[in-house]
């Protein structure tokens, strides 16, 4: 596999104020956008509140995310993934965001207070996978 993520220009603005603002406890949320072939575009982000409040493990507010669910459909765009904050950790996948992806693949933004990282992870294991952030269409 040779994946490939495309962020928009307003999602990497967006995942740099929250890697700048990172709190003590993990935040989360939802990636929206599009996936064809090896090709992945993360078009916006939401937050999600972390039920867990826990600066090591976050878990989506099932309501908040039934509600993003929807918001995408509305707009026309899938959840292809989730993002979350690691406070007091590196950008790498923890072995609960291990088993997660296990039940949540697809792409998964890892923001640490001085990295963001994007891996692809599903039932059969988990790759970095490259990040270029889209220009905006003339
Ligand atoms: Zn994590």
């Amino acid at each position: 596999m040779n994946l490939r993520v495309r962020v928009s220009r307003d999602v990497f603005e967006k995942l740099e104020k929250i890697r700048l603002n990172m709190g003590n406890f993990e935040r989360c949320g939802l990636l929206f956008g599009k996936i064809e072939e090896e090709q992945i575009e993360v078009i916006d982000l939401v937050e999600i509140r972390n039920v867990k409040e826990s600066s090591s493990e976050f878990e989506l507010d099932p309501l908040q995310s039934l509600k993003a669910f929807e918001t995408a459909e509305k707009e026309d765009m899938e959840v292809i993934g989730v993002w979350h904050t690691h406070p007091i950790w590196i950008a790498y996948p923890s072995s609960r965001d291990k088993r997660g992806m296990e039940n949540y693949p697809g792409v998964w933004i890892i923001i640490s207070k001085n990295d963001i990282r994007a891996y692809y992870g599903d039932e059969r294991g988990f790759s970095e996978v490259r990040m270029d952030t889209m220009e905006p269409l003339q």
